[in-house]
């Protein structure tokens, strides 16, 4: 492997011209032809290499490795996130073995505050989720034990009406109840998406923890670290100097496809978006919501800090965007970060919006419906496997994007189509 512990360079790997030029004409047969060069067809590539011996050409529109999760030292020698901040976190053991293999992990329990208006309608800066610090700031209690924050959530929850949370609005009011509800939750998800916690399901609501203790961490998770050397270094790592795997970037897979110019290969993996697959069709197409990011580099706050905390949240509707992200708190940074010798922060505001790059499959009844159409299509598919997040239409975190990718890779094993 590329990877060395202690390994000291900053700079990403060079990616020979072959590589972004997009040509295929050097590129022969290969086993797999993978679509997309984030998490998914990037664990399949590297499975099917290092355990099968298989050959992948992998295949990307855009001009870098990583998918979502690409990110880059900027001009100022700032570590950032070209599409927003990502936080590495999951249960399973499998995934925590297996990235170990590509990357040191420096532990980070991620913390996150938001900037929620108290009952006076000042605006006071809180961990969130909402821990007793959070209820005690916003709404004047004097919390100290886990059983009073316990009386505290019984007396405001209204329970779902039919037993079992039937959207993100029950959900949130069978937690918290209607006060926290409207202070944190409201606003930030119609912001986020475009619609409010009712117009979506439970379980986007449910990915916050609901806690009674001090914990302020955002993930229970055991495992949360972050890669040392950032997570391209991960994909370069799991893809490159692999004579098996054959990248090209600036490469769109349907304008090749049209062109026939696509080489041979026994199994697709396609991991664009599922409907994206099926346009021709002229069926109706999946929601799928994008995230703008304004970037603003500040020469010298004060204390060398914007705000408080990598992420602050801001859910209150007087402001468009739902998040500020500063970059500098994060201890992946390069050493001249850490030692201080990088003056000035850079932040960035994210805005939602429909229109842009894919990020989240918006999980609702209407959506799943019509999802079910375009997965009865695939399934019927002979020699393509989806896989990820834009094509299962699932709200994968990182590592289930990573095990969704390692099971897909047993099940192909064994039933026999990677043969
Ligand atoms: N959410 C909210 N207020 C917050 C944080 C989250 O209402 O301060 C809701 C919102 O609907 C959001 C969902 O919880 O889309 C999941 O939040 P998460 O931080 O997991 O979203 P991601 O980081 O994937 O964008």
């Amino acid at each position: 492997p590329i990877f060395q512990a202690g390994e000291a360079s900053e700079a990403p790997l060079q990616l020979d011209g072959a590589i972004l030029s997009g040509d295929l004409s050097t590129v022969g047969s290969c086993d797999l032809l993978i679509v997309g060069a984030g998490l998914s067809g990037a664990v399949l590539a590297e499975r099917c290499s290092r355990e099968l011996g298989m050959s992948s050409l992998i295949l990307d529109k855009r001009d870098h490795i990583g998918g979502n999760c690409y990110d880059y030292v900027d001009e100022h020698g700032i570590r950032c996130s070209k599409y927003g901040a990502h936080l590495f976190h999951t249960q399973f053991e499998r995934v925590w073995d297996y990235v170990l293999q590509f990357s040191e992990w420096i532990p980070f329990d991620h913390r996150v505050k938001g900037l929620v208006p108290d009952q006076d309608g000042v605006k006071k800066l809180v961990p969130i989720p909402p821990t007793q610090e959070s209820v005690n700031t916003l709404f004047g209690e004097r919390i100290q034990t886990e059983e009073e924050m316990q009386a505290w959530y019984d007396k405001e929850r209204i329970p779902p009406p039919s037993g079992d949370p039937k959207n993100g609005e029950e959900a949130a009011l069978s937690r918290v109840g209607p006060r926290l509800f409207e202070k944190v939750f409201k606003h930030y998800t119609k912001k986020q998406w475009d619609k409010y916690p009712a117009e979506l399901d439970a379980s986007v609501l449910l990915r916050l923890p609901c806690r009674t203790s001090t914990d302020d961490r955002y993930f229970p998770d055991p495992w949360q670290a972050l890669p040392m050397r950032g997570y391209t270094r991960i994909f370069e790592n799991m893809l490159l100097n692999d004579p098996n795997i054959t990248i090209r970037l600036n490469c769109d897979f349907f304008k090749l496809k049209e062109a026939g110019s696509l080489p041979s290969h026994k199994l697709l993996v396609y991991t664009g978006q599922i409907d994206s697959y099926y346009a021709a069709l002229g069926m109706p197409k999946l929601e799928y919501r994008s995230l703008r990011f304004e970037e603003e580099f500040l020469q010298e706050p004060e204390d060398g800090f914007f705000q408080e905390a990598m992420v602050v949240n801001h859910p209150s509707p007087d402001v468009s965007f739902t998040r500020i992200v500063e970059y500098k708190h994060i201890p992946n940074q390069p050493t001249a970060v850490k030692e201080g010798k990088v003056r000035g922060t850079l932040i960035a505001r994210e805005y939602s919006s429909a229109e842009g790059e894919p990020y989240y499959p918006v999980p609702n009844p209407a959506n799943r419906e019509l999802y079910e159409k375009y997965a009865a299509l695939a399934a019927k598919e002979e020699g393509v496997a989806f896989v990820g997040r834009l094509a299962s239409y699932k709200y994968f975190n990182m590592d289930q994007a990573i095990l969704n990718a390692l099971e897909m890779f047993d099940n192909l094993k064994e039933t026999g189509k990677l043969e």
